[in-house]
């Protein structure tokens, strides 16, 4: 199908495009296309304009900061991937991005795109609540912080104003004894395609060996990507050994609403959700 008649807007700078997003209301941004033209010729979205960010200067780099990674908007899902800063301290969004789509989608396709899409099996989501992100979102009048826990607000719904563009995604550097890794079983088998269930684990263990904070971040089962916060806190204080992970995985779908779809039912989703549970933070906890 094609998609109903638009403008397109392909502005040369960040302002020139804020302000022709502050002046066109129903204006949808662009920046790697991979999800929103497949909505558009499905007609699930119809913006009257389009606003191609990919042409703007400056947003495209991975940049190692003093206490954080900072990823541009324009950064693809294989720079994240392969980018050695973001694999050294945030291994869960570098397996995320490397297991999202097929090459051609990882070479077009942007994180920050996949964080404003907030599809509810997105991969990366997952990864960035996990690791305590922060999202900055830039209009004509300014820049706000949002930390990623509260940007999935429901279904393909963010926390970005219509006139905000997401222009940088800040993940935390690890400290010593912080580590974390992402799991999950997309839905062709394996790691291929969307999460049918995915788990982000970020833990941080102290110098006796025991588990002093964690996170875990959960896509592809619920309505949008969604700490497990009960899960999470059993684990605090433990040594974090096999009975441990045990426990925190049968909590893991607590305050979630599970939903069934075409590719499970609610039992199975919440089984996967514990299984990979236990797979991500046994590879967490192994550093
Ligand atoms: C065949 C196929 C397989 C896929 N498999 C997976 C998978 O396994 N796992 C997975 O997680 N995803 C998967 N995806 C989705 C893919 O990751 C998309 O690239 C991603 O979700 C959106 O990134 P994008 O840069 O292409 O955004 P776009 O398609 O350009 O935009 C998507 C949405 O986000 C908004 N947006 C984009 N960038 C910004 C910004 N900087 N600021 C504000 N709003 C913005 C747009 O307005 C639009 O609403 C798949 C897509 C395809 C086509």
């Amino acid at each position: 199908m094609f998609p109903r008649q638009f403008e397109y807007v392909a502005p040369a700078s960040l302002d020139e495009a804020l302000s022709a997003l502050a002046s066109t209301p129903g204006a949808k941004v662009m920046s790697g296309g991979q999800s929103l033209i497949p909505m558009m010729k499905l007609r699930l979205f119809s913006p009257g304009t389009v606003i191609d960010i990919g042409r703007i200067d400056g947003l495209a780099d991975i940049v190692e900061k003093d206490d954080h990674i900072s990823i541009g908007a324009l950064v693809r899902h294989n720079q994240t991937a392969s980018d050695p800063t973001v694999a050294a301290h945030a291994k869960a969004l570098s397996q995320a991005a490397g297991w999202t789509g097929d090459h051609q989608v990882r070479n077009r396709g942007t994180t920050c795109g996949a964080m404003a899409h907030a599809d509810v099996a997105a991969d990366q989501p997952a990864a960035a609540i996990a690791l305590g992100a922060t999202m900055m979102a830039r209009s004509s009048s300014g820049q706000r912080e949002i930390a990623a826990s509260d940007f999935f607000v429901d279904a393909l719904t963010s926390a970005l104003s219509e006139d905000e563009i997401l222009v940088e995604l800040r993940v935390p550097k690890a400290s010593n004894g912080s580590r974390s890794a992402y799991d999950k079983l997309g839905r062709r088998g394996g790691h291929t395609d969307y999460a049918v269930a995915g788990i982000a684990a970020w833990v941080n263990v102290g110098d006796d060996g025991s588990v002093t904070d964690a996170r875990i971040g959960v896509t592809g089962v619920g309505t949008r990507p969604t700490l497990a916060e009960a899960a999470a806190a059993s684990l605090i204080g433990t040594d974090g050994g096999e009975e441990s992970i045990r426990a925190a995985a049968g909590l893991v779908t607590d305050g979630i609403t599970v939903i069934e779809d075409l590719y499970g039912s609610v039992e199975y989703k919440t089984h996967l959700a514990q299984v990979f549970t236990e797979r991500a933070l046994q590879q967490a906890l192994a550093g």
